[in-house]
């Protein structure tokens, strides 16, 4: 029987954050009356760095600890719902400042690689103890802010060294060279999930870790662009305020961009977020892996993208496959392995 496991990156945005009750606490609870009509547990990666920031503020800040009080809270009712707590970080957080209830955002960090080892250290524990504190339950899995674990090079000692066992941050087969995100998936071994050492895209059955990959779905840019264009052109337009990280390119890059994505595959995740909830269905069905892994971001989320979610989650229940959390996955499938 095929599994489903729903992982959600649950952070604010990078450019402008927005504000906590639109960006994660509405379009989390929406999210939410979903998958319990279908009584599925979803995996939530918390971005650790965010709520330390806002902890350490909080002390000195009514605003930042009612924002906190209100992250805490609706976090432990999931908990309560059996949904997993797991480990995300976004380093810029620590360097931002949070002036007159405003955040200034800081574009140096944004990888975990730009932060020095004794830091990295210092948000593995605390993260893990305040997830801990949280939903009483064991931290084991983790994904890297924007997917640039590679940025790291001793992450598998960070993984070893705080009982990580499930990694989540390689999309297959993928690279991406941006000013900020930037990591070499190529050649990613073609398992729903494999062992690994200290290489997240090299499987090896010795290894200490598991791998979870999001399996990128490579489709033709024409039909793409047509789906994406016409038939699903309709507003996603978001619960959220905030404003995603903005990457400044060249013009001579916009139209090198632009050429590539009409003549290569375009690389389809299997996504809840805005419109690319529309090609969830298309991916699931010619899913032959016995795992499938969906991402989702709470501040990704429209109330077009939730109808379509709520399709589409009754749709997957009917095709004999169940829907797990990563935790229970590994607690009743891989534990022994
Ligand atoms: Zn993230």
């Amino acid at each position: 029987m095929k599994t489903n496991i729903i992982t959600l990156d649950y952070e604010m945005f990078l450019g402008n954050p927005g504000d906590v009750y639109s960006t994660l606490i509405l379009p989390t609870n929406k999210l939410s009356e979903i998958f319990d009509k279908y009584n599925i547990k979803p995996t939530l990666f918390v971005d650790v760095a965010y709520l330390l920031k806002l902890k350490e503020l909080s002390i000195n800040n009514n605003k930042a600890l009612d924002d906190y009080n209100l992250i805490v809270n609706q976090l432990k009712n999931l908990a309560d719902k059996e949904y997993d707590l797991q480990l995300h970080i976004h380093p810029q957080w620590f360097f931002s400042d949070y002036i007159d209830n405003m955040w200034s955002m800081d574009y140096d960090h944004y990888s975990l690689g730009d932060l020095d080892e004794k830091h990295i250290d210092f948000i593995f524990k605390h993260g893990i103890k305040l997830l801990n504190n949280i939903s009483k339950k064991p931290v084991i899995a983790f994904r890297a802010g924007g997917y640039t674990l590679q940025s790291c090079t001793n992450y598998h000692l960070f993984f070893k060294k705080y009982g990580i066992k499930i990694d989540s941050s390689v999309i297959s087969n993928t690279i991406s060279n941006t000013q900020y995100q930037k990591y070499n998936y190529h050649n990613t071994p073609s398992y729903c999930f494999y062992k690994f050492d200290n290489d997240c895209n090299t499987e090896d059955i010795e290894g200490d870790h598991f791998e979870f990959p999001l399996k990128a779905l490579k489709m033709n840019p024409i039909l793409y662009s047509f789906l994406r264009y016409f038939k699903y052109r309709y507003s996603y337009k978001k619960y959220a305020n905030g404003k995603s990280i903005e990457i400044v390119n060249s013009n001579f890059k916009k139209i090198k961009q632009l050429l590539i994505q009409l003549l290569k595959k375009k690389s389809i995740m299997p996504s809840i977020d805005g419109v690319s909830i529309n090609f969830i269905k298309r991916i699931f069905d010619k899913s032959q892996s016995k795992v499938f892994l969906i991402i989702g971001h709470p501040k990704n989320t429209s109330p077009l993208s939730l109808e379509q979610l709520d399709l589409f989650l009754s749709y997957a229940i009917q095709k004999e496959t169940k829907f797990e959390s990563l935790t229970n996955y590994y607690k009743y499938e891989l534990k022994n392995n």
